[in-house]
């Protein structure tokens, strides 16, 4: 179908002009630097931290684009994927007018940035098997449905979705489609960047906090078209990834063979707490998992989250979630860790 991006945007955003920093008008490295108010003498720190980091993070894009296999003028940088959903509402939902269609049991920020951004919320259940409804999504969506949020691998429930299904909402739906692949590493699925080319209206998302390991620095990625990633960029604050967080990564992601072994390490142990959480007569139901977590039943899960915390084993407790009755999202750990996890595990529900 027919893309137009500028009306799909807030016109207020089509027209606003962007904050220009010092550095965008002198991008030399070397000279006397008295433009930025910065302090020369350097930082209080043993490390200097005194000059404002490169906004647009270009050395770094540059390398992200060599894994990703996407231009780096494709890619957004922001402190968090988080910071990208805030961002796609400021830029696309008029409050009051606009809406975006979720599809629950998925990550909670979709829906707390569309309370913060005063956005309506129009959701769509996934299935009992927590698969995408793709004509319910359609029946849900109007003129103003402007994003909808696909979560692949989703979060709580581990699985991926269809990708025939993804690709029939990015052919049919009026707005934005965000396929967030925060769990993408731990998948065999292949990541939706390679359909970038065929379709201006998707924004896949991942992130530096799973996989690799790097949640404290707060990094996460967008792919996206040019026009779109050109609109993230102007709205943004200037210096949105900090100088420590764009050095640390950029030396870190050479290393891809560890992430590769970390990834390997958290699969293994993914398969070894679901062969012994198996073993235990009262989980009612592991959900398979594309991720690095698993979605595992237990009768009476409330008691249950309560009784591990008094034993110092902290799970996520999804039991109020929807299609998640008396499920406990569990965390893959290292081995010692599910260990702990299984055996408090078995004392509380023994
Ligand atoms: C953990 C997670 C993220 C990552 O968020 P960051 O802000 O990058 O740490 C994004 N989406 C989902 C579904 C997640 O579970």
């Amino acid at each position: 179908m027919s893309f137009d991006l500028n009306s799909l945007l807030r016109a207020h955003i089509l027209r606003l002009q962007p904050y220009t920093s010092a550095r965008d008008e002198y991008t030399g490295k070397e000279g006397v630097f008295l433009d930025a108010n910065e302090n020369p003498f350097g930082s209080i720190t043993s490390e200097d931290f005194n000059r404002y980091p490169d906004p647009y993070q270009s050395a770094l894009k540059e390398e992200i684009s060599k894994i990703k296999g996407v231009r780096p003028s494709q890619i957004f940088l922001g402190n968090g994927s988080d910071e990208a959903i805030d961002l796609l509402y400021r830029a696309f939902c008029n409050p009051g007018k606009d809406n975006v269609i979720l599809l629950p049991p998925t990550y909670g920020m979709y829906e707390v940035s569309a309370h913060i951004n005063d956005v309506e919320i129009r959701k769509v259940s996934l299935t009992t098997d927590f698969q995408l409804q793709p004509q319910k999504i359609l029946e849900a969506a109007d003129a103003n449905s402007k994003i909808l949020f696909i979560c692949s691998p989703n979060n709580p429930s581990g699985n991926k979705m269809k990708r025939a299904d993804i690709l029939f909402l990015l052919e049919k739906f009026p707005g934005l489609v965000v396929v967030d692949e925060a769990y993408i590493d731990f998948s065999d699925e292949p990541s939706f960047t390679t359909e970038l080319s065929r379709f201006p209206n998707l924004l896949v998302m991942q992130t530096f906090s799973k996989a690799w390991g790097l949640a404290s620095l707060r990094l996460g990625m967008a792919f996206g078209s040019e026009d779109l990633i050109r609109i993230l960029n102007k709205i943004k604050p200037p210096y949105n990834i900090s100088g420590l967080t764009q050095e640390t990564v950029l030396s870190a992601i050479k290393d891809k063979a560890k992430v590769d072994r970390m990834i390997r390490d958290i699969l293994s142990e993914r398969d070894f707490l679901h062969e012994e959480l198996e073993k235990f007569p009262f989980v009612q139901k592991i959900h398979p998992s594309h991720a690095n977590f698993l979605l595992v039943q237990i009768p009476n899960a409330n008691r249950v989250y309560d009784d591990l915390i008094e034993e110092k084993v902290i799970v996520r407790n999804r039991a109020k979630v929807l299609l998640c009755v008396d499920c406990l999202r569990i965390t893959v750990g290292t081995r010692e860790e599910n260990k702990a996890l299984l055996k408090a595990l078995s004392k509380v529900c023994s």
